[in-house]
């Protein structure tokens, strides 16, 4: 099976104080929620590239595979989007500042809208500023892209369980926190969910995820699974202008318990939140309600 991926145009973040990356997945989740009952059953029309350089090249026959096709779903794996088409599907990924949005079709594309999906009087339009984002074709199963093929557990499904959980964190040697962030073991679990996550199962995000009791892991795959479903419910509740207003994407207006509150009184105890720095991720914890133990 041949995968051409292209050259690699864009490289990784340089070496410092890695950004967290927007969106998440709740982020993703409300944007395939958005799109669906839009998309499925329709007919592609047109499809023009204005600037094909993102994370990979946009494949240059792109707009001649897409004509004619008819959207049939629309899944989400990890922060992968998958357009499945009557042949052939389109993976998408957002990176750091991409979106995908509706507009009728006579608005006029801006500085940093790249591709543009005509589908009737509708364009699905993809705005890119930093274009970290990607925009792939495949005619095989995408899910076994190289680019989802090791992807690890999906963290809203049935199988991400306590159990599941901790056969993982048994063989690790890595921090919790960055075991959670590890996106061939959990997907979708980023800086954000993740402190969050950690602070509402009270573990120190520093505790080697070997030390985690079964217990503590069923605690914490709650914790992932509630924190992130807040997330999409929120996000929910504003679909509408997500999906068809100017369409900046942004996070979903939430009150964090520790995220970005470094030296604010913690909501549960009052003690001050403090910050580290994890894999080059800032990380926020209450030291009370999160301290080390296994
Ligand atoms: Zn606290």
């Amino acid at each position: 099976m041949l995968w051409n991926l292209g050259t690699r145009i864009k490289g990784a973040l340089p070496n410092r104080l890695k950004e967290d990356a927007l969106p998440e997945l709740p982020e993703v989740e409300t944007v395939l929620r958005g799109l669906s009952p839009t998309l499925v059953g329709q007919t592609i029309n047109t499809v023009t590239v204005r600037q094909p350089a993102l994370r990979f090249p946009v494949p240059i026959e792109l707009p001649t595979l897409l004509a004619g096709r008819t959207i049939i779903d629309l899944q989400r794996r990890g922060k992968y989007l998958i357009i499945f088409l009557d042949s052939g599907s389109v993976i998408c990924h957002l990176g750091m500042s991409g979106s995908l949005q509706l507009v009728p079709n006579s608005t006029p594309a801006s500085r940093h809208d790249h591709i543009d999906i005509t589908i009737g009087n509708t364009l699905l339009r993809y705005r890119d500023p930093r274009r970290f984002g990607l925009m792939l074709w495949t005619e095989e199963d995408p899910m076994t892209h190289p680019l989802l093929a090791a992807l690890g557990l999906e963290p809203l499904a049935p199988q991400f369980t306590g159990h599941a959980l901790h056969r993982l964190t048994a063989a690790s040697k890595s921090p919790i926190k960055t075991l959670l962030m590890d996106s061939h073991k959990i997907v979708g679990v980023g800086n954000i969910y993740a402190s969050e996550s950690l602070f509402q199962a009270r573990i120190h995000p520093t505790t080697p995820a070997r030390d985690l009791t079964p217990a503590r892991c069923c605690r914490l795959v709650e914790a992932v699974q509630s924190t992130l479903s807040a997330a999409i419910a929120a996000g929910g509740s504003s679909l509408r202008d997500f999906v068809h207003s100017n369409g900046k994407l942004g996070y979903f207006q939430q009150q964090y318990f520790v995220y970005g509150r470094a030296g604010a009184a913690c909501r549960v105890c009052g003690t001050a939140i403090e910050r580290l720095v994890m894999a080059q991720r800032a990380t926020y914890f209450c030291p009370r309600c999160q301290r080390r133990r296994g």
